[in-house]
């Protein structure tokens, strides 16, 4: 945690082990944001009540913060927390929600399709625990996906909003940092999803790529070993398209497209690439111990509340409520 570099500030809701869409659309990104900023990704516990029929599972954090960790996420550089563990970011929810209007949450796009499904106040609330989430920290730069820039709007309306009616810039404008990452494809050639089952896990073992990739679906068109075939009907090719450097996929896009390879070659140096990828991340994931990840996020945790409490004590401040002790 530097506090002189710009914050960064990002959650994810605990889903357990992630896969290889996790990595390619929001790890990667964190990773290289470590270098540079001041960055504070939290597990994103509370919002994955939103709507659920069941609590998050300890083992489903677990899993996931070992898949943050063997992606390379620092713990040195960089503060990992769990939201739950947390209470000033609920109470700058509460003291934000009392200035924010009902309609600016209404008009968060989605929410009166999912209300009629889930019709509660948390999710009315969710972009605004978003928002307290992020000002708690001071977060300048919010890593998202496009589907959230409307909760980053909502975010820095409060942020505005509150800033003027007290007069001081206490929290900074949070900027959305949208990723370029092209979402990836799954198995079925639908968005990879754990939901969906199509998904290849970060550390799923060498064996059961090959076999998934084996299984997969090609150009429907190309029936035959020697009929040519065209990469860009094919779902396997969306998957090399992120994964496979573009030197590699000239080479197996003419051979596709003259026959000169097979599907299952194509397959198998696609799977010898995940395989490869994937080397890393399950050594590193090897070498962790259950009760040094929980000692990480107790340390984390801590260091999050430190900065969170400083916030707090100014908004308090502010507001002209009497301060801690
Ligand atoms: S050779 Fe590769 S890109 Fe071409 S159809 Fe087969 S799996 Fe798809």
């Amino acid at each position: 945690m530097n506090p002189a570099l710009p914050c960064v500030i990002s959650g994810m809701r605990p889903t357990g082990a992630l896969h290889l869409g996790h990595f390619h659309g929001v790890l990667k990104t964190w990773v290289a944001l470590q270098a540079e900023h001041d960055c504070r990704f939290f597990v994103a516990d509370w919002h994955a009540l939103t709507g659920a029929s069941a609590l998050p599972h300890d083992e489903a954090v677990y899993e996931m913060v070992v898949d943050w960790l063997a992606a390379g996420i620092d713990p040195e550089r960089t503060t990992l927390f769990l939201q739950s563990r947390m209470p000033e970011h609920a109470e700058l929810f509460t003291l934000l929600a009392m200035h924010t209007p009902l309609a600016w949450l209404e008009r968060v796009p989605g929410f009166r399709e999912k209300a009629d499904q889930h019709p509660t106040y948390g999710l009315l609330g969710y972009p605004l625990l978003q928002a307290a989430d992020i000002l708690a920290h001071k977060g300048e730069w919010v890593p998202v996906g496009q589907d959230q820039a409307a909760h980053l709007e909502l975010a820095r309306e409060v942020a505005r909003r509150f800033n003027h009616r007290s007069g001081r810039q206490l929290f900074p404008m949070p900027q959305a940092r949208f990723s370029d990452a092209p979402r990836l494809t799954g198995l079925d050639g639908q968005k990879m999803s754990k939901s969906a089952g199509n998904a290849i896990g970060m550390r799923e073992s060498p064996a059961s790529v090959h076999a998934k990739l084996r299984a997969m679906p090609t150009d429907p068109q190309r029936v035959h070993r020697h009929d040519a075939g065209e990469p860009e009907r094919c779902p396997v090719w969306a998957l090399h398209a992120v994964i496979t450097p573009s030197d590699d996929r000239a080479d197996l896009a003419a051979g596709c497209r003259t026959a000169g390879i097979g599907c299952l070659d194509c397959k198998g140096a696609l799977a010898d690439r995940i395989v490869a990828q994937q080397a890393p991340w399950r050594e590193r994931a090897a070498a962790l111990e259950p009760k040094q990840v929980h000692w990480l996020m107790e340390v984390g945790t801590e260091r999050a509340r430190a900065y969170a409490r400083k916030t707090l004590r100014e908004v308090r401040e502010v507001l002209s409520f009497q301060a801690e002790a």
